[in-house]
Order: C-alpha cells, then sequence, then structure tokens
C-alpha cells in the first residue's frame, strides 16, 4: 500500500525497498530449518528468516572498524536489544544464526512478546478456551516485559521499579537477562572464532545494568565487563566495556539502520535507472 501511495504521487522517484530479512540470507540450512515434515518447508516456507538483518549488518562492519579488521574477517555475537529484540551469529561479515524465526515473535524475552515457548503451550491455550487469534494476540502484544510485569514494556521504567522493590519488575529484568545470556552462549555453536560481543538497541546502547546482569550469567564464557566503561556505555574508550582480562571484548555500538538503507538505496540508484522502468 506504502508503494502504490508513493507511485501515485511520485511516479518518477524510483523506491527502493530494503528487507529486514535480506542479511540473513547466508543462514546455513541446519540454522534456518525447523525440525518439521518436510512439506512445511517445501510447500510452505515455513523456516526461520530472521529479521533486524539491517542493524546486524551495520554491527558487523561498525563492529570491523572498531576492531580494526575487515568485516570479511570479523566474527561477533551481536545483540539488538530495543523493544523487539533479536541476536545474530556472524562468521567473517556473514550471517549464520539468528534468534528470530518465522516471524519476530522466536527468540528472546522482548518488551511485549514471549520470545520461545513451549509449542505444546498452543493446544493447552486452546483447552481452556483460547483462539489461534487469542494466543497471537497474547503472545505478541500482552506478553514478554509487559507481561511479566504487569506494568510496563519500557526497561527504564522497569529498572526504577525494582529499585523501588517492585518484585515483578525484577522478575521481568532476571527472565531478560537470563534468556539473552543462554542465547549468547547458543551463538557460540555456530561461530569457530569470536572477536566481540556487541550490544545495540535502545536497551543495548543505553543500559549498563542490563548488560552486566547478563555478563554475570557468562563468566563460564571468559566474559568481564570494566564497570567504568561499562557505565560509559563504551563512549569514551572506542565502543569497548570490557575489561582487559576479559576473554573476549565486549563493544557497544549504536546501531544505524536508516544509514544502511540510504547506502543501499544510493548503491542500486547508482547502478542505472534500468532496475526501475517496469
Ligand atoms: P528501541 O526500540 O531500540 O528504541 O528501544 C526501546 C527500549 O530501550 C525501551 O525498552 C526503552 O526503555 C529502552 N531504553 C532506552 N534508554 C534506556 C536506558 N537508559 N535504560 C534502560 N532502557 C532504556
Amino acid at each position: 500500500a506504502g508503494i502504490r501511495a508513493m507511485q501515485a504521487l511520485f511516479p518518477n522517484v524510483p523506491q527502493v525497498a530494503v528487507f529486514d530479512t535480506a542479511y540473513h540470507q547466508t543462514l546455513p540450512e541446519r540454522a534456518y530449518r525447523y525440525a518439521l515434515p518436510e512439506r512445511c518447508y517445501s510447500d510452505w516456507g515455513v523456516r526461520r528468516y530472521g529479521f533486524h538483518g539491517t542493524s546486524h549488518y551495520f554491527m558487523a562492519h561498525e563492529a570491523a572498524r572498531l576492531l580494526d579488521k575487515t568485516p570479511a574477517t570479523t566474527s561477533i555475537i551481536s545483540a539488538h536489544l530495543g523493544n523487539g529484540c533479536s541476536i545474530t551469529a556472524i562468521q567473517n561479515g556473514l550471517s549464520v544464526d539468528t534468534s528470530m524465526g518465522l516471524t519476530p515473535l522466536e527468540g528472546l524475552v522482548m518488551g511485549t512478546r514471549s520470545g520461545d515457548v513451549d509449542p505444546g503451550l498452543f493446544d493447552y491455550l486452546a483447552s481452556r478456551g483460547m483462539s489461534a487469534s487469542d494466543v497471537h494476540e497474547m503472545l505478541n502484544k500482552e506478553s514478554g516485559l509487559q507481561g511479566l510485569s504487569g506494568q510496563t514494556n519500557d526497561m527504564r521504567t522497569l529498572c526504577e521499579l525494582a529499585d523501588h522493590g517492585h518484585e515483578p519488575s525484577q522478575l521481568a529484568i532476571d527472565v531478560f537477562c537470563f534468556r539473552l545470556a543462554r542465547y549468547i552462549g547458543a551463538m557460540t555453536a555456530s561461530l569457530t572464532k569470536l572477536d566481540a560481543l556487541v550490544f545495540t538497541g535502545g536497551i543495548g546502547e543505553n543500559s549498563a545494568r542490563i548488560r552486566q546482569d547478563t555478563a554475570r550469567h557468562l563468566r563460564l564464557l571468559g566474559i568481564e565487563l570494566d564497570p567504568d566503561l561499562n557505565e560509559h556505555h563504551g563512549r569514551w574508550s572506542d565502543g569497548r566495556i570490557s575489561s582487559p582480562d576479559s576473554r573476549y571484548p565486549a563493544l557497544v555500538i549504536p546501531t544505524n539502520e536508516e544509514l544502511v538503507i540510504a547506502r543501499e538505496a544510493a548503491r542500486l540508484a547508482a547502478a542505472g535507472t534500468e532496475h526501475f522502468e517496469e
């Protein structure tokens, strides 16, 4: 609808659509296939597509720059933590595993989305009288931080509530950080080396507390944050928030999806107008 409306208003302006799934086209089949009957994949395209690709792509390039390397030789775990949250394993610049799936509901705990749940939940809730659309609504709009805290999907407010002794808000933070740490561990299975763990998104860029609470679960991986650098969101240290003893560097990188979209549009436009003359 957006494309048609713009075509009507500006018939001669080329339009570029940059898909958030595109960066994840390099996932190997073992990472994008679900353990479902083959026909689900071949007849209906049921597979893991991944999202936030524009942001994870930016992380791959920006981390390489900060580490004084090239994207093609840089491997990172990129955690995009905003209202939506996803984590991607990037091996030598390419996405090789990611937490969002067929839809952006899978994976981490998010503002109002549940992330992973037991698929057995669906028929259990049906037995309690919930329809498919009720369940969809609940998992997408009433779950995650909002559902656990019963108060808000806003991490800043949750941290304040938790500091004032509101236990459900503290629980929401605990579940969020624990799930994130589990996924960071899981992503190491897709990498043969790790140059940095990278945080981005509204929460990833601004919440020293969430990064620290998550890193507490990662001692076995040898990730240790420097409290001072973390508190300043890496702004005075080229993004670095890890201590010198950390086995792997941890970085904070403000994402810039708009810049990636603008560059992709410019690249297509520079390639000539023939693409646009259908
Ligand atoms: P985004 O979708 O990337 O804009 O991120 C939105 C999320 O970032 C919301 O949950 C905000 O509460 C959270 N956020 C922004 N600033 C902070 C902060 N200083 N501390 C904790 N969470 C923050």
